[in-house]
């Protein structure tokens, strides 16, 4: 299958190597038609991108975009939830200047209220019944609350009740993440398993961290081949070829 883009990249503007540039020339290395930007929201104690940041990234995609002809580059974040009613820590000024919107769920985001942070540092450290539906109501909260293009990374070292949320993912047009990032667990064979009978749509996402890694997926296309995941439910792959790869069902 043929990657068409990456829609999950960091710059030095949180905590990846590259610049915008570079993340872009990579792109166009690997024959993608887009890739975005999409460094982590603001608010991360550790990886976090300024908020003033955001509007001088803006200007740098636009004057790229018009440089580049042969690639569309996209403004994104990749938003923390921060209280398990699934708000974000990006306000609607900055919502309003980006084109593309991720939200992933991370440890070391600082959390709101005291009893939210006791959820995510103690209660997902056991096996709790409640913070399974906890987790997922925070994200299903983010998803009916904002305009979420891509859930990142679902279920990397928290419980989620993946069924619940692909259902409501569909429902909104929200795409699940299959990550190839090796720092991260993912969507495993499992739960892809579980949340293609939804029907909801996934997107595979290198998460590069440094400009070598743009469009590297093939740690995510293992879980596709084990899952035989049918092109269609993905959105970033080639679809008009005449060949069936020989796991599709
Ligand atoms: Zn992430
Ligand atoms: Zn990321």
């Amino acid at each position: 299958m043929i990657l068409t883009g990456d829609y999950h990249t960091h710059t030095v503007y949180s905590h990846g190597k590259g610049t915008i540039r570079q993340n872009v020339e990579a792109a166009l290395k690997k024959g993608l038609k887009e890739i975005a930007i999409t460094d982590h929201g603001p608010g991360h104690l550790v990886f976090k991108t300024k908020r003033e940041s955001f509007f001088k990234m803006r200007e740098e995609v636009d004057s790229l975009n018009q440089e580049y002809k042969d690639i569309r580059i996209l403004l994104g974040v990749e938003a923390n939830i921060v209280d398990y009613s699934g708000n974000i820590d990006v306000d609607q000024e900055i919502l309003d200047i980006m084109d593309i919107l991720l939200v992933g769920y991370h440890y070391g985001t600082r959390m709101k209220k005291w009893i939210d942070l006791y959820r995510m540092y103690a209660m997902n450290l056991f096996s709790f019944k409640k913070i399974r539906q906890l987790n997922s109501d925070a994200i299903i909260g983010a998803i009916k609350k904002y305009n979420v293009d891509i859930i990142t990374h679902l279920g990397d070292r928290m419980r989620v009740d993946i069924k619940k949320i692909a259902e409501v993912a569909k429902e909104h047009g929200t795409m699940l993440e299959i990550n190839a990032s090796p720092n991260h667990g993912q969507l495993n064979f499992r739960n892809l398993n579980i949340a293609k009978d939804t029907g909801v749509k996934f997107v595979i996402n290198s998460d590069a961290h440094s400009p070598e890694r743009v469009g590297e997926v093939s740690r995510a296309m293992e879980v596709v081949k084990m899952a035989r995941l049918n092109r269609k439910l993905i959105y970033n792959v080639e679809q008009n070829c005449e060949w069936k790869e020989d796991w599709e069902e």
